[in-house]
């Protein structure tokens, strides 16, 4: 397998939180202790309800805040201090999609004009080549030069996903974060920007860390899967494996939820209690007042993130790997 293009190995973020203006601030761990490597020309899906820790982890894997904790590499180097030389040279070769096109884009700009904007300022060559960059960066996300002379109000949310993704391509760059990118789309446009940017990834050699709530997308898309619940991984793996024998009773809910295109769902397993609340983590297993399993050592003693043979890891005192696979 080739290196990982990057690796974030033990890193932890907090937040204060006060509850009312004379309220006691409390420490919110958006990220506590996460370990993740992508291999270069990879997909790795960060997948977790609302509040799990995926979004604070793609910002700090691109430097967009700092970890309290824990260490960032890129390429094989640490990141670079941020507003240096290096840093905008390491910037350049890694960019980020959010979930909302129209927010993500200047209404009052033509969309060409600001696909052209990180040629302009990284200065990537002349001002004739960089036109001519925008028209082909249009044609990759199969639109046309002409839509550069629109306005993203004038586009469907569909086309305006294609602009971003086209501007984040401008830099050539090896790395992009995709978060949420098409949650805000409808189904039947979701699968074309999905499989655009599959199309994508291939013709250009593109390592991807893509975040997600919903499992039939991140399936499509990603080679590697790692589960997030307050602000851990609690089960990490190659996609195929993971989806075929999930081993944490999270992800069996989730992928119980979301049964492969063509299969009937073997039943759904529908979780008890609240959401996940980042100010409130239980004692021991963050999950245990959710889960169908729990036993009494779950609401004292936090289950470490272990290997479970092949690439599994699972954060859970009853994973049972070996056993399970070879009764499978
Ligand atoms: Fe459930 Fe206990 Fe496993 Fe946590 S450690 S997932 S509570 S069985």
């Amino acid at each position: 397998m080739s290196p990982p293009l990057f690796d974030v190995s033990t890193i932890s973020r907090s937040y204060a939180m006060r509850s009312g203006m004379f309220g006691r601030a409390t420490a919110v761990h958006a990220v506590d202790g996460v370990s993740l490597a992508i291999a270069k020309g990879q997909t790795l899906g960060l997948v977790g309800e609302s509040g799990s820790g995926k979004s604070t982890t793609g910002r700090i894997v691109l430097g967009l805040e700092p970890p309290d904790r824990g260490e960032v590499r890129f390429d094989g180097k640490p990141m670079a201090v941020p507003e240096t030389a290096a840093w905008r040279a390491q910037r350049a070769r890694m960019q980020i999609i959010f979930q909302d096109p129209l927010g993500a884009l200047d209404r009052r700009l033509p969309v060409g004009a600001q696909i052209r904007e990180p040629l302009d300022i990284h200065g990537i060559g002349t001002p004739a080549d960089r036109e001519e960059r925008v028209r082909d960066l249009l044609r990759a996300v199969e639109l046309t030069p002409a839509h550069g002379a629109r306005y993203a109000g004038a586009l469907s949310g569909g086309q305006r996903q294609r602009i971003v993704l086209a501007r984040a391509l401008a830099t050539k760059p090896d790395f992009l974060v995709c978060d949420e990118p098409v949650s805000a789309l409808d189904v039947s446009i979701q699968a074309q920007v999905v499989n655009l940017l599959c199309d994508l990834q291939a013709q250009l050699s593109l390592t991807l860390l893509f975040i997600s709530h919903d499992l039939r997308v991140v399936r499509q898309i990603s080679t590697t899967v790692a589960v997030m619940y307050l602000g851990r991984i609690v089960e990490i793996g190659s996609a195929d494996d993971l989806f075929a024998r999930p081993e944490h009773p999270y992800t069996q809910a989730l992928v119980s939820a979301s049964p492969a295109p063509g299969r009937r769902s073997a039943g759904r397993i529908v979780l008890s209690g609240d959401p996940p609340n980042p100010a409130a983590r239980p004692q021991g297993c963050a999950f245990h007042p959710r889960c169908p399993r729990a036993i009494a050592r779950c609401a004292s003693e936090v289950p470490a993130l272990s290997a479970i043979g092949g690439e599994r890891q699972v954060a859970c005192h009853l994973a049972t790997g070996a056993q399970t696979r070879n009764a499978a």
